[in-house]
């Protein structure tokens, strides 16, 4: 239901972890039944934590079992359409080293499970999202490109999707995905951020990125690249955010 993303400076801090909560509470007007982030960085690799319930159970767990240093991050509350509100079926989702969250529905989703469960894959939720996890995984080991992997994941699917994903082997990169969902990106310095809306980082940046239909963006600490599900570099309309809210 809210996205949040963010990366910043190379050097491994709270602050991702930070700006991500930050950016689920401004996004708790929209209600959710769970909520969860997952964290990459150089040294420790992916950390996931989720909760169901209000995002005040989140950080009770993270306060109980405080999560490692990072340099990239991604959150979300979820509202639940496929499989219960619970602890399993919050989001992120894992697949090996790769983290995936998502709004809205996989529609495809039985058809490219059957697919998955025949080559083996193992489930852990009821999600019709933890699919896009297994298949951008995969298509990540293939290419060892995770925008790459997503945008050719993103092709395949069918329904309403804002995806995010990070990957322990980028620590430095959040790369994201819609179509009939919105997303948009904040423009910083030495460090970008992603959202649902723009209530996620208004607290951080004004300048932003509106994504259009069926585009890919990739964000690293100083850059942001936009692509079309065909892979070609694309155009995401650029603007100052006119909102008196950043209080
Ligand atoms: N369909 C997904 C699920 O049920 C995502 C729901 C949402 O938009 O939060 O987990």
């Amino acid at each position: 239901c809210g996205i949040v993303g963010y990366v910043g400076s190379q050097t491994a801090s709270d602050r991702p972890l930070d700006v991500v909560l930050e950016g689920l509470r401004r996004l708790e007007y929209r209600g959710y039944d769970s909520a969860g982030v997952a964290l990459v960085s150089p040294a420790a690799g992916l950390d996931t934590a989720k909760k169901a319930g209000k995002l005040a159970n989140l950080v009770e767990e993270l306060d109980a079992h405080p999560m490692a240093a990072s340099t990239a991050a991604i959150g979300h509350t979820r509202w639940a359409t496929h499989g219960a509100p619970n602890d399993v079926n919050a989001h992120p989702h894992v697949a090996g080293r790769l983290a995936l969250i998502h709004n809205g529905i996989v529609e495809n989703f039985a058809t490219l499970k059957a697919g998955l469960l025949a080559d083996g894959v193992e489930f852990t939720s009821e999600t019709d999202t933890e699919v896009a996890a297994h298949l951008v995984a995969r298509a990540y080991d293939r290419t060892g490109d995770l925008t790459q992997a997503l945008t050719e994941v993103a092709r395949t699917l069918h329904g309403t999707f804002t995806l995010l994903a990070v990957h322990a082997d980028a620590p430095d990169v959040v790369v994201g995905a819609r179509h009939d969902s919105p997303l948009v990106v904040g423009l910083g310095e030495g460090e970008n951020f992603l959202g649902s809306d723009v209530a996620a980082f208004i607290a951080h940046t004004r300048e932003a990125l509106e994504l259009g239909q069926d585009q890919v963006v990739t964000i690293t600490p100083t850059g942001v690249t936009v692509t079309g599900f065909d892979g070609k570099p694309a155009q995401a309309r650029r603007y100052t955010v006119d909102w008196d809210a950043a209080a």
